[in-house]
């Protein structure tokens, strides 16, 4: 980057979808990909004279998701309703939070880039609320349809402080925000059924000064390299404006996925005169001690301090544990893998070398896998009692799963299992003596490196089964006409 004068200063808004059955204010559906409009009710297409009803679930998820990020949950929080107009949103107004959010002052922890460094990125804010439907500009020749399924589907709002000093760093940030959701079970958090959508505040300021610059807003972002690259080419033409002696405009930008490209939105969606007031429908959100420690006590155990105790647990190495950690069920496989094989760092090995290949090479879930952690364990176990190398492992793994038998019963059908009997390896050895008798002569002499030659040879005479450490033995022991003698 060729501004290395400025600063990149950035604070993003996360919207999550919860995971409830239902919305936020009524009884109507929230699965993905219903028939338009099918999902509606007079409350949701906002009739007159109806009537909004909480939905306790969605506040259970949205206080476990505050208590998780470190937020104070407070005890009491307002709805307000938040007036623009869109026709999307025939009510006129969406039923959200503001100056009495659900939760406030928290923060996440994350390292970020090649350096690794810790970073602490500060959050504002996390309050409830509805979305809005759905315009849809590319089904018909000369109209836009509306479809208002998701209408009051529950969303939470988390705001960041604009602690976040580099792209990389912002998707660093999302990508913990979204393991700690997803470790919740509060959203599927899925970028591209749009349970997660990221808008930016981004400014530039010289490395120099403590002041922030003018902001602008970045939407339509819809993955994380969506939200890097949007930033980077923000942050450019800020930069620009700046070295230009010209002004950075407070307005709302666009990025264009498609011409990778970021353009202003037309001034209607600028407005922020929201005229917020708190909705006279609803009571003000209520939650006692009990609740709030109630939601508290049923935290899981959260991705950084399961990388921790991975690390401590099994002696991970860091990055191991970040991978292995990146799913929870990922982390719940390899747990259960490494407990009943004893050696954690075998078991990481094999999972993240093997397991994950596969599932990244087929393209499943672990739940689609077929291979158990006490199947992987045995057959783990094989290798580390010096049964089966490495290579066979891997063939029986792939036996295992196509057929679903143990690893014992597949290696020793299929003849993979090393031979460590003394009598069998000894035929062996003595038919190799017999048949190359000239390098068996000079190797007894002395000749130190014919050592690997011949332990080659047996183990070809063998097919492979042979247990190579032991062969080594034995042969050492033919030096200089040894204990084992000649054959
Ligand atoms: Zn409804």
């Amino acid at each position: 980057m060729s501004h290395s004068t400025y600063e990149m200063v950035v604070g993003l808004e996360v919207h999550v979808q919860l995971a409830t059955r239902r919305k936020i204010f009524c009884n109507c559906s929230t699965d993905f990909g219903a028939p338009p409009n099918s999902s509606t009710c007079p409350v949701c297409l906002g009739l007159p004279g109806a009537l909004p009803v909480l939905n306790a679930h969605a506040v259970a998820l949205a206080g476990r998701a505050a208590l998780a990020l470190g937020c104070t949950l407070h005890p009491r929080s307002v709805f307000a309703r938040k007036h623009y107009f869109y026709p999307d949103l025939p009510k006129g107004y969406q039923i959200s939070q503001f100056d009495q959010p659900l939760a406030t002052a928290g923060g996440i922890e994350f390292v970020s880039g090649a350096e690794r460094a810790f970073r602490r990125v500060a959050i504002t804010r996390v309050h409830m609320e509805e979305d809005a439907g759905k315009s849809i500009h590319d089904r018909f020749p000369r109209a836009s349809a509306i479809d208002l399924n998701r209408a009051g589907v529950p969303l939470i709002e988390i705001v960041s402080e604009p602690d976040i000093r580099s792209s990389g760093e912002a998707r660093d940030y999302l990508r913990e925000l979204k393991l700690i959701l997803e470790y919740l079970e509060v959203s599927d958090a899925n970028m591209e059924e749009g349970s997660l959508r990221v808008d930016a505040n981004i400014s530039a300021r010289p490395r120099s000064s403590a002041k922030f610059g003018t902001k602008t807003e970045i939407k339509n972002m819809n993955s994380f390299s969506a939200v890097e690259r949007a930033l980077d080419a923000e942050f450019e033409r800020q930069c620009s404006l700046l070295e230009r002696g010209e002004r950075v405009v407070q307005q709302t930008m666009l990025w264009d996925a498609v011409r990778s490209e970021i353009r202003p939105a037309r001034s209607k969606e600028e407005s922020h005169d929201y005229r917020y007031f708190p909705d006279p429908d609803l009571p003000a959100l209520v939650l006692s001690a009990a609740e709030i420690a109630a939601l508290r006590a049923a935290l899981p155990e959260l991705p950084s301090a399961r990388r921790e105790r991975l690390r401590t647990v099994f002696a991970l190495g860091a990055q191991d544990a970040e991978v292995l950690t990146a799913s929870r069920s990922l982390a719940d496989y390899y747990e259960a893998v490494a407990t009943a094989h004893g050696d954690g760092k075998a078991a990481a090995t094999w999972v993240i070398g093997e397991v994950l290949a596969v599932l990244n090479h087929e393209r499943i879930s672990l739940g689609e896998f077929s291979v158990t952690p006490q199947a992987l364990a045995e057959l783990l176990g094989l290798v580390r009692d010096g049964r089966l190398s490495r290579n066979a492992a891997k063939q029986v793994f792939g036996s295992m799963r196509a057929s679903g038998e143990g690893a014992s019963t597949i290696a020793e059908r299929e003849g993979l299992l090393q031979v460590r009997d003394d009598a069998a390896l000894r035929d062996w050895i003595d038919a190799v003596w017999r048949e190359h008798a000239a390098e068996a002569r000079r190797f007894a002499a002395g000749e130190q490196k014919l050592l690997g030659v011949l332990v080659g040879l047996v183990m070809k005479e063998s097919r492979g089964r042979a247990d190579p450490k032991r062969v080594n033995q034995l042969l050492s022991s033919r030096v200089g006409g040894g204990a084992e003698g000649g054959g």
